[in-house]
């Protein structure tokens, strides 16, 4: 029999939302695990996908993106940041955020370089990293703040490093890094002549008047950021995956230099509906903020009264709930327990976000709020069994 997977793929397990993603549905859980939410985008953007289909626009785009995406997302960054990127140089249409991180490292990597990541790391960078055989340098978002130690971010730079990772908000930890914090990062990535990559794509689900701030719009930054997001959860059709980067024009050729080995172009329909959807963006973005706050204050308020101890997050759609008080068990074991066990709630454990998982936490679970009303309360409702 042929070996057919390939020795750089081998350390890499399947990912965890889709392992216990199929879990939960073969045993019918309410699903608090993977983040999607379990309601339809916008019925009018849903329209404008439709009427692009109708109206022709069903071949290859152009590998740079549609142009009315592209000149909508540079208006948007320009309206909401002040930061000026050129639709033809400068912005690229990618398959989600994932698409993007993988063309963005994978350009821009030579082997041996280091980049400088904060864990708990969302699941795909440490892969994509690894297999350009570059080396991942981990700095610690500590419970119970989840805030780093600026002088493990200092330490984290050297001769080596390359750029680094900024995931803000940050999934899974729903913190939203601070002025001082960006700051921090920035006059590091210019003094060591390092390119920042950002990951933005919960920038804009940010509560308690926390500020989401673009690296790229911090002074020097313009020209060795590159800017990553998505419309998937900003207008919650994550099946649609789009995905952009903005950068320098070098920088950008090269993204697209991978991306065209990688799918080439991204479905052409639903960057039309992507657009005409980022036309109503200031009603539909805050429209989505206030409902997602009030799943977040629901969710929290009736973990922490069953019993867990809630970090409640700044940001993203995620809480981090402390199961200690329930339970001893590790994390990945007490997601299964809750998932098999009458309670049948499906939940991500934090510990598969580390590179080593003997430094992980192992008493933290995430929980999802982008979810109807009926799902939450459904969830809590299974849930209340742990109190008895
Ligand atoms: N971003 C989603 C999450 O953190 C998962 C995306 C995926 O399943 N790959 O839950």
């Amino acid at each position: 029999m042929p070996q057919w997977m390939s020795k750089k793929l081998q350390p890499y397990g399947a990912s965890i939302f889709a392992t216990l993603g199929r879990v939960a549905r073969e045993r019918k859980c309410v699903n608090l695990g993977q983040g999607f939410p379990d309601f339809d985008g916008p019925e009018a953007v849903k329209e404008a996908a439709r009427q692009a289909i109708a109206a022709g626009h069903n071949q290859y785009a152009p590998l740079p993106g549609v142009p009315p995406l592209s000149s909508a997302l540079a208006e948007k960054y320009r309206e909401e940041a002040g930061l000026d990127f050129d639709p033809q140089t400068e912005i690229t249409v990618l398959n989600g955020s994932t698409e993007a991180m993988y063309a963005t490292l994978t350009a821009l990597l030579e082997p041996g370089d280091e980049v400088i990541v904060f864990e708990p790391i969302y699941d795909t960078y440490l892969p994509v990293i690894q297999m350009n055989g570059a080396k991942v340098v981990a700095v610690p978002l500590e419970a119970p703040a989840f805030a780093f130690d600026p002088d493990r971010l200092t330490k984290a730079f050297s001769a080596k490093t390359r750029a680094i990772i900024i995931n803000t908000p940050h999934n899974p930890t729903g913190r939203v890094f601070s002025e001082a914090e960006m700051t921090q990062i920035q006059q590091l990535c210019i003094e060591h002549d390092v390119i920042a990559i950002t990951d933005e794509v919960y920038e804009h689900l940010v509560f308690d008047g926390h500020r989401h701030i673009h690296m790229a719009a911090l002074p020097g930054m313009r020209e060795r950021t590159i800017t990553i997001s998505s419309t998937a959860k900003t207008f919650s059709l994550t099946g649609w995956k789009i995905g952009y980067t903005l950068a320098p024009p070098e920088a950008t050729e090269a993204i697209r230099r991978m991306h065209q080995f990688i799918a080439f172009a991204v479905a052409t329909p639903l960057q039309h509906g992507i657009a005409a959807a980022l036309q109503q963006r200031n009603t539909l973005i805050p429209q989505l903020a206030e409902e997602m706050n009030s799943k977040r204050d629901f969710l929290c308020n009736a973990l922490a009264d069953i019993g867990f101890n809630v970090s409640v997050p700044q940001g993203t759609f995620f809480a981090l709930a402390d199961f200690s008080p329930f339970s001893s068990e590790k994390d990945l074991d007490y997601a299964l327990t809750l998932l098999k066990s009458e309670v049948a709630v499906a939940t991500i454990p934090i510990s598969v976000f580390y590179q080593h998982q003997n430094e992980a936490p192992t008493n933290y679970l995430r929980f999802c709020f982008a979810k109807t009303d009926a799902t939450l309360q459904a969830g809590v409702a299974q849930l209340r069994r742990l109190k008895n």
